[in-house]
């Protein structure tokens, strides 16, 4: 089994990459310097590249040294936050208010990585397809590329995605068999009173007293109304009622986001909130009105897929080192829509410590370079696995 070692010339190269990337971030549908680049180093490699899919996505073809039947694709992020990245070190962000701060560069220098190697050995059988994706924090570019027909023109069998992990030790990886992220929908409660002298709240009705009965009241529905199996969260974290001392307003909002494992329960949040904000609002004589939005649904691996990867990691480290199921995350992840569409599995890669900041999104954060030969070659041993090569041809 061919690998990229550590420390090695292609490792370096991937750190250089994964620095000036950090240096340069560019946020969703913005990332034209970022695609530039990435189609750049992929033509230089040999690569059939194709640009302006989801605005500044690129995808990349490959074909292995003999033909077969399989298309898988890989798929890495290019995005970056919008954080203020509060690191010194000579690579921290150029771009004021913009950062890598969930290792997007380092996704795209493992890739980039996996897709020079595998370039110059072609030591597979069928066609690899790179994806470079834009836009995944909150913007949903993964949906985007689905909706411009990213599988049906690439002709793409399975999808795989892999993301870094802080807390999960450096050389180790995670993997799981079902749900690895949660669903993420968000909304808004709007509470229409009947503002009032604060001195006479006996003239109106009071929004303020409702939202903070709902507060509590809405918590009832995991605690409640779920089954106590299933996982999901509904978390308010925004308020917004009146500016006076004195004076009851006549509205108030409150927002927030829902996390969940399966559509059921998606719809068992929204149905049962939307329940209790008209008749808990009607109750009060005022008027209760839910705005809510699905924005990404929970990403699942197909149970065949995840054990291919398992298989797959394993080889590279060691079975110990790569931990099965452990829980799965409620943050959330757009390549739930690929994982949708196609079959495949999306793994963690070990960061390393969540320590002193450098969890996902802290304006500390910063993807540990020494995986990523490590990720690299578990793109390259993915490839090889499921496209192999048959010597008896
Ligand atoms: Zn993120
Ligand atoms: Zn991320």
């Amino acid at each position: 089994m061919s690998f990229i070692p550590t420390e090695g010339e292609l490792h370096q190269t991937m750190r250089q990459w994964r620095r000036d990337l950090h240096a340069h971030p560019e946020t969703a549908f913005e990332e034209h310097r970022t695609a530039a680049k990435v189609a750049e180093l992929l033509t230089s490699f040999g690569l059939d590249v194709t640009t302006g899919i989801a605005e500044t996505g690129v995808v990349a073809t490959l074909k292995g040294k003999q033909e077969g039947p399989n298309t898988i694709a890989l798929r890495a992020d290019m995005d970056a936050l919008h954080l203020e990245e509060l690191n010194a070190f000579d690579h921290c962000s150029k771009h004021k208010g913009k950062m890598h701060g969930c290792g997007h560069d380092g996704h795209t220098a493992m890739l980039l990585g996996a897709a020079k190697y595998l370039a110059e050995h072609r030591d597979f059988a069928g066609s690899l397809v790179f994806i470079f994706q834009p836009a995944e924090e909150g913007e949903a570019g993964a949906k985007r590329m689905c909706e411009e027909g990213l599988f049906e023109r690439f002709n793409i069998d399975a999808v795989y995605g892999m993301h870094n992990w802080p807390g999960l030790e450096e050389g180790h990886f995670a993997v799981h068999d079902g749900p690895v992220m949660a669903s993420m929908d968000v909304f808004d409660i709007k509470i229409t009173g009947n503002g009032c002298h604060a001195g006479m709240p006996h003239m109106g009705v009071d929004p303020v007293v409702i939202a903070g009965q709902l507060i509590t009241s809405l918590q009832s529905i995991v605690s409640r109304v779920l089954n106590p199996l299933e996982s999901g969260v509904i978390s308010i974290t925004k308020m917004q009622g009146g500016d006076a001392y004195n004076v009851v307003p006549d509205s108030a909002t409150l927002s927030g986001t829902c996390r969940a494992f399966s559509k059921q329960t998606q719809d068992l949040l929204e149905a049962n909130m939307r329940q209790q904000v008209e008749n808990l609002c009607q109750a009060y004589g005022a008027v209760g009105e839910l705005d809510y939005r699905r924005v990404y649904p929970s990403t699942i691996n197909d149970k065949e897929h995840s054990e291919t990867c398992a298989l797959v990691a394993n080889s590279l480290v060691g079975s110990e080192k790569v931990e099965r199921n452990l829980d799965p995350s409620m943050g959330a992840e757009d390549f739930a829509f690929m994982l949708e569409q196609k079959p495949g599995a999306y793994i963690w890669i070990g960061n390393g410590s969540a320590e002193g900041g450098r969890g996902l999104h802290n304006p500390y954060y910063d993807f540990n370079d020494k995986v990523l030969a490590l990720g690299a070659n578990f793109w390259v041993q993915l490839a090889q696995h499921k496209l192999a090569i048959n010597s008896e041809l």
